[in-house]
């Protein structure tokens, strides 16, 4: 699945960010206890397979932070050409063994870590494929995961899954269980595309796929598709925008197809088999999916994603917005009390580190003023609400639009500058890393 590094921390990875709406709303009473009785660990006691009880009968007290978790699932069934997230094909007969020790990493941060100040406000299992996973299997782990530490009543629990690869009784196993959000890797729905990406599906598994998961009662899914990719025309790009708008799901990313090092499409690219599309046919491209999508009720809130207003992604807003998140399984990052560590990012060195250390880092750094600086620049103006300059005041003590007066006068025609938020216009979309990288801070 497409996406920028950190959204795939999720895939990884808008306008003040709305809470999804949720299908289950309400608390369902536990069965004998009486409901001014309920305690987190009797809830979590309770937390099993098929158990609907993911809701805690008080509001969250208001001194508790979010906290986003994530589990990287790096199983899949073929590598698509493109794709430079850690995940491993032909592996299977390892998942009981990698549950294992994820289930020892994540007792490994509860007990490590003190997570009382916090609650749960999102979970996504990513990857990979974590489809691949049985729904028992996924269940044990959100157990887990839930007992760290207070639960959002209404928490986004979100997974990827692969057209062709869940069947209608897994996608209803892995909603009675809690999961709430559904983001479906289509890509494309021109046959000719999906083989050239390598994708193991067929368009017909894109629309049955999808009816499933509309069939098990998901009420928030979202798709992905794939742009800009070699052969595609501007014909091509309307026909996929329209076919999935036709299927009206809640939420719709888009990504450009990038070449990076170390994938099939690199390879192929630099032997002079392939040639990419035209940088401004790319952009066209982008500009034309953005606005088709707007035209049709999906707002664009990040420069990447366009949602039904409310279904914007919540664990995806987490990232952009600085809250802190915890990444478990092989190449999964975490961002903890200004702490980023990442995991290794390979499955058997992940395994033996985990055997021996309950945890596998790889690195860690500690996030200092003008990282911090630097990265709230990045994120928030991926989003379209921007860059909210009485925060960075708040934060850091001084005035952006003063510090970084030449720069913002070199982008004037591609910055904004409404309700004290810094924006990027329409017309800076596609210059976005080179505006970011010139208002960002460097050692000097
Ligand atoms: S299915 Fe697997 S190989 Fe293909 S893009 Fe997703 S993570 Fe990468």
């Amino acid at each position: 699945m497409v996406s920028i590094h950190l959204a795939k921390q999720s895939k990884p990875k808008g306008a003040p960010c709305k809470r999804i709406q949720q299908p289950e709303s309400g608390f369902i009473p536990l069965p004998g206890i009486p409901e001014e009785n309920h305690s987190p660990a009797q809830l979590f006691d309770l937390i099993k397979l098929d158990s609907p009880h993911f809701q805690l009968p008080y509001p969250m007290d208001p001194a508790l932070k979010p906290l986003a978790l994530y589990v990287h699932v790096p199983f899949c069934k073929a590598k698509c050409t493109y794709c430079d997230f850690y995940s491993i094909v032909g592996r299977e007969q390892s998942i009981p063994v990698f549950l294992e020790k994820l289930l020892v990493e994540i007792e490994y941060r509860s007990t490590h870590l003190d997570l009382s100040g916090y609650f749960i406000d999102t979970l996504f299992f990513g990857g990979g494929t974590p489809n691949l996973l049985k729904p028992d299997q996924l269940g044990k782990i959100i157990g887990a995961l839930l007992e760290l530490t207070n639960s959002e009543p209404n928490m986004e629990i979100g997974m990827e899954i692969n057209p062709g690869e869940a069947d209608l009784n897994d996608l209803v196993a892995y909603k009675s269980m809690g999961i709430n959000r559904i983001s479906i890797g289509m890509q494309s729905f021109q046959p000719e595309h999906l083989r050239f990406m390598s994708r193991t599906h067929s368009v017909e598994k894109c629309f049955s796929t999808y009816e499933d998961v509309r069939k098990a009662g998901f009420t928030n899914v979202s798709a992905d598709l794939i742009f800009a990719i070699p052969g595609q025309t501007k014909t091509h790009w309307e026909a996929d925008l329209k076919q999935l708008v036709a299927l009206s799901p809640e939420h719709i990313s888009t990504y450009s197809l990038t070449v990076e090092e170390g994938t099939a499409l690199h390879r192929w690219v630099e032997a002079g088999h392939i040639q990419m599309l035209e940088e401004t046919v790319d952009t066209g491209m982008y500009a034309l999916g953005r606005d088709y999508l707007e035209s049709k009720g999906f707002l664009n809130y990040e420069i990447s994603n366009q949602a039904k207003p409310g279904f914007e992604c919540r664990h995806n807003l987490n990232y952009w917005t600085g809250v802190d998140y915890l990444g478990f399984g092989p190449a999964a990052h975490s961002y903890f009390q200004r702490r980023r560590h990442w995991n290794i990012r390979n499955l058997d060195q992940y395994l033996t580190f985990v055997s021996n250390f309950g945890m596998a880092e790889a690195a860690s750094e500690l996030i200092n003023e003008r990282t911090e600086r630097n990265e709230l620049i990045l994120t928030r103006l991926r989003l379209t609400r921007g860059l909210d300059l009485a925060e960075y005041q708040n934060r850091f003590g001084s005035d952006l639009l003063v510090q970084r007066n030449a720069m913002l006068k070199k982008w004037t025609s591609q910055v904004s500058l409404e309700n004290n938020h810094l924006t990027i216009n329409q017309s800076g979309w596609s210059l976005i890393d080179e505006i970011s990288s010139d208002l960002m801070f460097t050692d000097k």
